[in-house]
């Protein structure tokens, strides 16, 4: 994998300090949708990532989904070696769906095609589980499930050299910190800035349901 210009070197330095501010993506959104409330939420964000112009988020969209494609065949690659003979798949999981970040990333790239979220129902398994995997692309999965790497993986990650460990590690640290950028630009745009990511935004009509 190739290595890559961060992101501390041309994004907004005010920007940057936030997302520093930052601990973790808030928990807004994971939880079972209909598709009608997912196309609902998904407008809304939209929205405001027209509002504020688009430029800003599809700056910062478009250096995530180049880093998510950069790691792709490796992590493409340790899934070919261990998901066959897995005997307890991670997409099973009922856990896993997309957050709020991931809906802000996806308007951000202008990826309107997901049609919902993994689940409209509790226990239901999800949606884009195919039998050769997941049926999004990596690009467009929840996060997640892009940078999820289980025990046998991190064994096959841990052999390779210490270089390639260390840039595939920086790859998904830089990624991490760019998602806070999206969150803090979504937070700037529609008034409910929080480094603490209480959960509970204020502007109308994106509070948690
Ligand atoms: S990623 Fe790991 S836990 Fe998930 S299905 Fe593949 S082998 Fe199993
Ligand atoms: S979105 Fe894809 S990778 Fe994530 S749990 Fe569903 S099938 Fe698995």
């Amino acid at each position: 994998m190739k290595s890559f210009t961060s992101i501390a070197r041309w994004a907004d330095l005010d920007l940057l300090l936030r997302a520093s501010l930052k601990c973790e993506e808030a928990s807004l959104f994971r939880h079972p949708m209909d598709d009608d409330e997912w196309r609902r939420t998904c407008q809304r964000i939209q929205d405001v990532v027209l509002l504020a112009g688009g430029d800003a988020f599809s700056r910062v969209g478009e250096h995530i989904a180049g880093l998510i494609q950069a790691v792709d065949p490796v992590m493409t690659g340790y899934c070919r070696l261990t998901c066959p003979a897995c005997s307890d798949p991670c997409c099973n999981g009922q856990k896993v769906f997309f957050n709020r970040t991931d809906l802000i990333y996806l308007a951000a790239i202008g990826e309107t095609g997901v049609p919902g979220q993994t689940r409209c129902g509790q226990g239901h398994p999800c949606r884009y589980l195919g039998g050769e995997g997941c049926r999004l692309s990596r690009r467009s999965r929840p996060y997640v499930c892009v940078w999820f790497l289980c025990e046998p993986q991190m064994e096959l990650l841990q052999g390779e050299p210490a270089r390639f460990q260390r840039t595939i590690t920086e790859a998904l640290q830089e990624i991490r910190h760019a998602r806070l950028m999206l969150e803090a630009l979504f937070e700037l745009t529609t008034g409910t800035w929080s480094a603490g990511n209480t959960g509970r935004p204020t502007a109308p009509g994106l509070a948690p349901s």
